[in-house]
């Protein structure tokens, strides 16, 4: 029988190391939030693929989707004969998304590939080249993408100068001391120092960052930004990659705001496991680029748009928007318990929409600095106690939750325990 370690000797010497995995355990087999390693040990899944299995591991309705349209065909190139799953699940997109007026949908395959094209529309729509983005961020490891998220290492630091004309601004984070003025201040200083708003294509930002921390972009943020784009005529543009698809407790996060944003990204749990992404945004700004300006071989796969028609479908009968609320409130309360005991490592800023929920792990109770040692300890552990579960933020010292939100409720609660013992002080 092959082992982990076996396959970790075969990994190390035929991938390199760039492309770095979070947990020494390799999978063998997966099923709604539990997945199985190469020695048969079973594992209670809270990373989720990240954020990409909102519907759980195969998920028997995608997977009849997806059997359905392998006897039928896997590939054309939608750009060499187009087919009807496109067209349905675009429909079906424009009809859910929270853009103003008539909406138009293009897909792709990956999340860093939906970022890029967002923003070459925006510079099609208004011949301008700015692109302002926010620090935290993570827009992708492509090119352009990779200078448009706002964390040096490891995503940029070796990898040569940055494409032109893309600008930062604080993200509003108390962790951080940004507030959304101090935000605004950076921004109105961008737009004097840096780059006219004459110049200015889109302002781009997560409504709740992802790899940044799970923290949610202020309703005032939003507004102002809202007002700023409509001012100057730019395109703001919500990467909503990592926060659609009922994870927040809406279908996008969007919804959670009284503004909305001009192009949506979307990639991850749209297709429930199968790469699919895309641009969602208004049809005046998307119809301005001209025929053959936009796709890719892959783009829109069969495959994926069936796979994801079974997701949209899967989360209206399954309600998970309001599991998503439950689930995350379950979560909460019961993060909010260990917050108190001092048998357990310090912990603070629970936060999150939905089921999109995080917390940090702080050097001492009632202080604020960050402990990244201290959250990649409560990773390790938790693998050990059979849970996979992730860590983000700028110092790494927030541990995410992206549980399938179709986990079972005793599963659920199992996987909360081990948590909570990976969390247990030791002696
Ligand atoms: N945007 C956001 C908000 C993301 O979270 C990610 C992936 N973590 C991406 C873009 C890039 O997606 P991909 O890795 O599929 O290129």
């Amino acid at each position: 029988m092959t082992t982990n370690a076996k396959l970790l000797a075969r990994r190390t010497k035929a991938i390199p190391r760039g492309v770095s995995t979070a947990t020494p355990i390799f999978a063998a087999r997966a099923e709604n939030a539990r997945l199985w390693d190469a020695e048969g040990r079973e594992y209670i899944d809270f990373a989720g693929g990240i954020a990409v299995l909102n519907t759980g591991h195969r998920h028997p309705k995608v997977i009849a989707a997806v059997r359905a349209q392998l006897d039928c065909f896997t590939h054309t190139a939608f750009q060499v004969c187009a087919y009807e799953p496109y067209i349905e699940l675009a429909e079906k997109l424009n009809a859910r998304a929270p853009i103003a007026g008539e909406a138009r949908t293009i897909l792709f395959t990956t999340g860093a590939e939906a970022v890029e094209n967002a923003v070459k529309i925006a510079r099609a729509a208004t011949g301008r080249s700015g692109v302002i983005c926010f620090s935290g961020a993570f827009h992708g490891r492509t090119a352009l993408t990779m200078a448009m998220t706002g964390k040096v290492a490891p995503y940029k630091n070796q990898f040569g100068p940055s494409s032109a004309d893309v600008f930062h601004v604080p993200f509003p984070a108390s962790r951080y001391s940004v507030d959304v003025e101090t935000s605004l201040l950076v921004l109105d200083h961008v737009l004097r120092a840096d780059i006219g708003p004459d110049r200015v294509a889109a302002i781009v930002l997560e409504p709740v960052q992802g790899e940044g921390g799970f923290h949610q972009a202020p309703l005032e943020l939003m507004r102002a930004l809202r007002k700023l784009c409509d001012t100057y005529g730019i395109v703001l543009i919500a990467d909503e990659v990592q926060s659609g698809f009922a994870r927040t407790g809406k279908l996008f996060a969007m919804e959670h705001y009284d503004v909305h944003a001009d192009l949506i990204t979307m990639a991850k749990s749209l297709a429930g496991g199968f790469p699919l992404s895309g641009v969602v945004g208004r049809a005046d700004i998307m119809d301005r680029v001209d025929p053959g300006g936009l796709g890719g071989t892959y783009g829109g796969s069969p495959i994926g748009c069936a796979a994801a028609l079974a997701v949209l479908d899967v989360i209206e009968t399954e309600d998970l928007c309001a599991r998503a609320e439950a689930l995350g409130a379950r979560a909460k309360a019961r993060l909010k318990e260990i917050q108190t005991r001092n048998d357990m490592a310090p912990i603070d800023d629970i936060r999150g929409l939905g089921s999109m929920i995080a917390f940090d792990l702080i050097t001492e109770r009632g202080g604020a600095a960050p402990d990244g040692a201290a959250a990649k300890r409560t990773t390790v552990r938790a693998l050990e106690e059979g849970l996979i579960l992730l860590s983000c933020g700028v110092s790494g010292e927030t541990i995410r939750l992206l549980y399938p939100l179709t986990i079972e409720d005793d599963l659920f609660d199992q996987g909360l325990l081990r948590l909570e013992t990976a969390l247990k002080l030791q002696a």
